[in-house]
């Protein structure tokens, strides 16, 4: 067995290697940028070793550098986690170079299954059923657009050098073709350095399974199962399970006959996902999935496997790794109760998913006896826009699929995420949805149930405003605890007693915007009024009942079902009075590069002009003028990164 491993990752994925190895007496080394410096991976790592920026490109992407570090700590074996170099067969060959362990498939592996096209092409002649279409070289418009004819549409548009979605089009009629194409080639070309794309047929009904395959370095090859990930939203997966929901035993049996054969035909070694698309118009059926594309690599949802399996699949890693035959055969796997994991995600549902980089105020993560979470980051940390915004894997199991989706939502309802908006509301709304409990969904069910599981945005809860309100009177003393609030500021001073419903005005900020509650004392009790909402308190416990508190910047965040608010004390000495009005600013939407200026100052612009552009998530945000007016101040240059709130460009005032 290997007695020292690197790391050559971060967040989640490298804390859950080192957990392993730890188990298994692996030394552990971390290699890190300067944004990952006090990251939990770090902590948990014997060694650590800082490779550069935070731009991926800049250290978590440099071979050179982490082969430098595996040298300087003289390690065995490098495991290179998902995402980053864990697909790129250079890297696997220049560990092989210098005497490493890469905890991974061959290289040539790697190589075989990069490509759609190649790895569909030799799967394909191994025997597996691939999704019909075209999976050729030629790549003239006029000559895709017969193939599609024949294929029959609708179809889809795949970059052949394909991943996360990017450069794939779906086309339902021949007069969208050229276009979709355009497009589709456009995208590949911007996002993978290849424009090349292949024309399959659309399969109706997509439900993605997929295979977990294990091999080891003495010919054998198992597989450990299927995962269902057809919860998607824009080709990504939201919620992964294991097994597949209305699967039969006839179907598993010829999916994992196919994985395996997939893998044997490349000379699979180590943790491997063959992935399948499942025309499910009818039920699942055996004669009906096809091989969409291998993923070389261990997946993001392995936890669900190894919850039905009992295995540790980093552990299977590293013995495979070192040389060892696989400590089980075919038959001696079996799989127990279901699984289901829900990806939490810094982002804001109610803005499209945008992704919402801040410091995590409040972080609390559920756990239980069924219940695994796995996470990078801990109370205090900040989510970044330099990496993916995954907070965290929560994972549920039970007996059955019913006990366990109960598990999962109910984790999720415990889940206490302050600072950076989540998708915890909505994931628990997908746990809970009717249609997807009873089996009938597919991989269009998020987009098709998108308002039905509240993503369209909301406004502020004005009973989080009260509840916020009376947090901060509390916290200042105000409202005179401990034997309740029933006295207004002015009993407590003299006896007079004001007669009627006089209302004391309290300024405050809610999310950064000036605001005001109303404070009265009808029948001696504290009323709060904001908007339409009126909040009785009598005592302090009533606080606490609705809503979670956690401290915020300058005041509180109030949380409650999923959703939270900031509620702060106004000051007007630390507000900007001159840009007040938010209509006078332009700010950051999230952390991010700020790529590009359009105008300078007193440039004359319309209300929707875009003035700038701001890259986070390697997505663009345009920032448009909230008004027609003067360009008054620029204030961050463009290549510059700038924190979500940040002031970027001033419009004059109005009148000046
Ligand atoms: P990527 O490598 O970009 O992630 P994949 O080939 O893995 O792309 O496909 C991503 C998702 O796109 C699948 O999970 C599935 O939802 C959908 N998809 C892919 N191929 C097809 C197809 N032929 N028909 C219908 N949906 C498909």
């Amino acid at each position: 067995m290997i007695s020292s491993v690197l790391i050559a990752n971060r967040g989640e994925i490298a804390c859950r290697v080192i957990r392993t190895a730890k188990r298994l007496g692996i030394r552990t080394v971390a290699v890190h940028s300067e944004a990952d410096r006090d990251a939990l991976f770090v902590r948990m790592a014997d060694e650590a070793h800082p490779i550069g920026p935070p731009e991926p490109r800049d250290s978590y992407l440099r071979i050179d550098r982490i082969v430098e570090a595996a040298r300087l700590s003289s390690v065995e074996a490098i495991h290179p986690g998902y995402g980053f170099l864990s697909e790129r067969a250079e890297f696997a060959e220049a560990c092989a170079e210098n005497g490493i362990v890469f905890v991974g498939p061959p290289a040539s592996a790697i190589r075989a299954m990069g490509l759609k096209d190649a790895a569909k092409a030799l799967v394909a002649a191994a025997g597996v059923p691939v999704v019909p279409g075209y999976h050729g070289s030629r790549q003239e418009a006029e000559f895709l657009r017969q193939k599609a004819y024949e294929i029959g549409y609708p179809v889809l548009i795949k970059a052949v050098a394909g991943g996360g979605g990017k450069g794939m089009r779906r086309v339902d009629k021949a007069i969208d073709f050229e276009a979709a194409l355009g497009s589709a080639q456009r995208e590949a070309a911007s996002a993978f350095g290849d424009s090349r794309v292949l024309v399959e047929k659309y399969v109706l009904s997509p439900r993605h399974i997929e295979m977990q395959i294990f091999g080891d370095s003495h010919g054998e090859v198992v597989h450990l199962f299927e995962r269902d990930c057809s919860l998607q939203r824009r080709h990504q997966k939201v919620i992964e399970e294991a097994p597949a929901p209305g699967m039969s035993a006839e179907m598993r049996d010829a999916m994992g006959r196919a994985a395996v054969e997939a893998g044997r035909s490349v000379g699979y070694v180590g943790a491997g996902t063959v992935e399948f698309i499942a025309d499910a118009r009818e039920g699942l059926r055996p004669d009906r999935f096809f091989f969409m594309e291998m993923n070389t690599r261990l997946q993001v949802e392995h936890p669900v496997t190894e919850a039905i399996t009992g295995f540790d699949l980093v552990e299977l890693q590293f013995r495979v790794a070192s040389g060892e035959p696989l400590p089980f055969g075919q038959a001696d796997v079996a799989a127990h109760g279901h699984a289901v994991e829900a990806r939490l995600y810094a982002e804001d549902p109610e803005r499209e998913f945008l992704p919402s980089t801040a410091k995590l105020w409040a972080l609390r993560l559920p756990e239980g006896d069924d219940v695994r979470v796995d996470t990078g980051v801990v109370e205090g940390d900040t989510v970044t826009p330099f990496y993916d915004p995954m907070i965290a894997k929560v994972i549920a199991r039970g007996p059955d699929r019913e006990a366990a989706l109960d598990r999962l939502a109910a984790a999720l309802r415990d889940t206490v995420v302050a600072g950076p908006k989540t998708n915890a509301a909505f994931l628990r709304e997908l746990c809970l949805a009717p249609d997807f409990r009873a089996g009938r969904f597919d991989t269009g069910f998020i987009d098709q149930n998108l308002k039905a599981l509240s993503t369209a945005p909301r406004g502020t809860t004005e009973r989080a405003v009260t509840l916020g309100a009376m947090k901060l009177l509390d916290a200042e003393g105000r409202a005179p605890p401990p034997h309740g609030w029933p006295a207004s500021p002015w009993d407590a001073t003299d006896a007079f007693q004001i007669v009627g419903s006089r209302e004391q005005i309290l300024p405050i900020l809610v999310d950064g915007t000036r605001s005001d509650v109303g404070l009265s004392w009808p029948d001696g009790k504290l009323e709060i009024a904001y908007e339409s909402a009126r909040a009785r308190f009598s005592d302090r416990a009533e606080l606490g009942r609705d809503a979670v508190f956690a401290p915020g910047p300058d005041g509180f965040f109030v949380l409650e079902a999923g959703r939270q608010t900031l509620v702060a004390p106004f000051d007007p000495f630390a507000i900007d009075l001159e840009h007040l009005d938010a209509g006078d600013s332009i700010a950051a939407p999230m952390h991010g590069k700020l790529v590009a200026v359009f105008v300078a100052p007193g440039d004359r612009v319309e209300k929707g002009q875009r003035l700038a552009i701001v890259e986070a998530m390697k997505m663009e945000h345009g920032l448009v003028a909230p008004r027609d007016g003067e360009v008054a101040e620029i204030l961050a240059e463009a290549g510059a990164q700038v924190a979500e709130g940040a002031r970027l460009i001033t419009l004059a005032p109005v009148g000046e």
